[in-house]
């Protein structure tokens, strides 16, 4: 019997390349690889073939800010948020670890603790993962290196609003992160400095950086104190005006300033005003030389604080108002934002449970990527399709040292693949999503763009309504890729 040259053909679909543009070409994959773009490709090459005529097929997504087993065990999260991020063409994730309550309640170093991570991660992923390590003392500051060289993470994450203030009686306070230091703008600056060291010893593999949380407590902390006597019953204005986007602007500033002294590359996470977005501009082009990553969240472009979710649809930093996610837009059509993600956090009623002030924040939706962003960016606004390729997977994967395994469509790289049905409508409902969230913000939204299939290294996980995959398949992801995969990857 003859062998198929191909394991699986893409047929007839509309290829979209990031900094390249639309192509009709076919698809040939072997293993786990893409191994041929081509006018065209025989069927009879191929063990299986997938027919996507009339259909979009894009890099599969890289959701790179999630927070796997915020509130719930890590192995039924992992499980069942991935499962929900394939339907939704995501094919890698990103997560946040920390110490502290929430995620696993125990602090500690991280060389005892991110292991057990891993543990209960390796058999619940239906997608690709990789981890961002939050620093939260000093002795753990000291493993920064050998959590680049051992454990293969090249992102670390910093939260402003955790000085070591009482801010609601639970984030916030010593006892919340389980620390007995102060974790103030000197920790931070410390901590730069051990991410510039690192990025220094990695530079010829690629770019090891900070991922900053940019609002400041203190404004927060006064602004809130007067906005709980001064109600007005739309809970998410309220929310908003608790923690004023100017706020969000002062902690981007003082983060640039501090990364420059400390000659630190920086991501700034999750801006949702028109002040932070110039604020951001502004650190970017200030300090060309990091190369500092603007990123958006898919709620903070899709929802308004206008709208009436009430609590539910509490977040940090909160949802803005119509003039404000217009700005995020703009910067991402003129791109300056240059990833979008969920930070999807599975969240529940139950958890939400309290007033305003009290409840805890976030929720989920990587479920959405394209849908929203299709629907709202391309169709609404006109943004391309190879935009939305690159804000989905190319930067992520760019910005996240995952590049070139992930992050287009490419030989060599990871046949990680979303092939999209421009046309297919549907509502959002929380029957109709499959995250193990009670609830959605985005409840009654009709979104047009979604995933047919989701292939994840050569493998279909996802088939037309159908999570095919299996938890387990997903795989670590060791970064910097160049460094880690240097036998693979070729260093230029
Ligand atoms: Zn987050």
């Amino acid at each position: 019997m003859k062998m198929s040259q191909y394991d699986l053909v893409i047929k007839n679909g509309t290829v979209v390349i990031p900094l390249v543009g639309l192509r009709k070409i076919d698809l040939g994959i072997v293993g786990e690889k893409i191994a041929a773009l081509s006018e065209t490709i025989d069927a009879k090459e191929a063990a299986r073939v997938i027919d996507a005529t009339g259909k979009y097929v894009f890099p599969g997504a890289v959701d790179s800010h999630f927070h796997i087993g915020i509130f719930r065990p890590m192995d039924e999260d992992a499980m069942s948020e991935s499962r929900s991020a394939a339907w939704g063409g995501v094919t890698t994730i990103g997560s946040y670890f920390r110490t502290g309550k929430n995620y696993l309640n125990k602090s500690g170093p991280y060389t005892e603790i991110f292991p057990e991570v891993l543990e209960k991660s390796k058999h619940s992923f239906y997608t690709d993962y990789v981890y961002h390590i939050t620093i939260m003392t000093p002795d753990q500051m000291k493993e920064i290196d050998m959590i680049v060289e051992k454990f293969g993470v090249s992102t670390f994450k910093y939260y402003m609003f955790y000085k070591m203030l009482d801010l609601t009686g639970a984030a916030g306070s010593d006892q919340y992160l389980m620390i007995n230091t102060s974790y103030d703008l000197g920790f931070l600056f410390n901590y730069m400095k051990e991410v510039a060291k690192a990025n220094e010893k990695y530079k010829d593999y690629g770019r090891i950086s900070l991922s900053v949380h940019c609002e400041n407590p203190e404004i927060i902390n006064a602004f809130t104190q007067y906005m709980r006597q001064h109600e007005t019953g739309n809970a998410l204005k309220d929310y908003s005006d608790a923690r004023p986007a100017f706020q969000e602007k002062l902690a981007i500033k003082e983060t640039e300033i501090l990364a420059a002294q400390a000659n630190c590359p920086v991501n700034l996470l999750h801006l949702s005003s028109m002040d932070a977005i110039e604020a951001g501009k502004e650190a970017a082009k200030n300090n060309p030389g990091l190369n500092i990553l603007l990123e958006s969240t898919l709620h903070h472009l899709g929802l308004s604080n206008d709208m009436k979710y009430g609590r539910h649809g509490k977040v940090n930093p909160p949802i803005r108002s119509r003039e404000d996610v217009e700005a995020l837009w703009q910067a991402i059509m003129k791109g300056d934002v240059k990833t979008v993600v969920s930070d999807h956090a599975c969240s529940s009623k139950k958890i939400k449970e309290g007033d305003l002030w009290t409840s805890l924040a976030g929720f989920g939706g990587t479920e959405l990527m394209f849908p929203l962003l299709l629907t709202d960016g391309h169709r609404k606004r006109g943004i391309s399709l190879q935009k939305i390729a690159e804000i989905t997977s190319y930067y992520p994967a760019v910005y996240h040292e995952l590049y070139p395994k992930k992050g287009t469509i490419a030989i060599g790289s990871d046949a990680d693949l979303a092939i999209i049905d421009l046309d297919k409508e549907k509502e959002v409902s929380v029957e109709s999503m499959h995250s193990a969230q009670d609830f959605t913000p985005f409840e009654g939204f009709r979104y047009q763009g979604w995933p047919i299939y989701t292939i994840l290294r050569g493998k279909v996980i996802f088939d037309n309504d159908k999570v095919v995959g299996e938890p387990g398949y997903g795989r670590f992801i060791k970064r910097p890729v160049r460094y880690h995969y240097r036998n693979e990857y070729v260093n230029k």
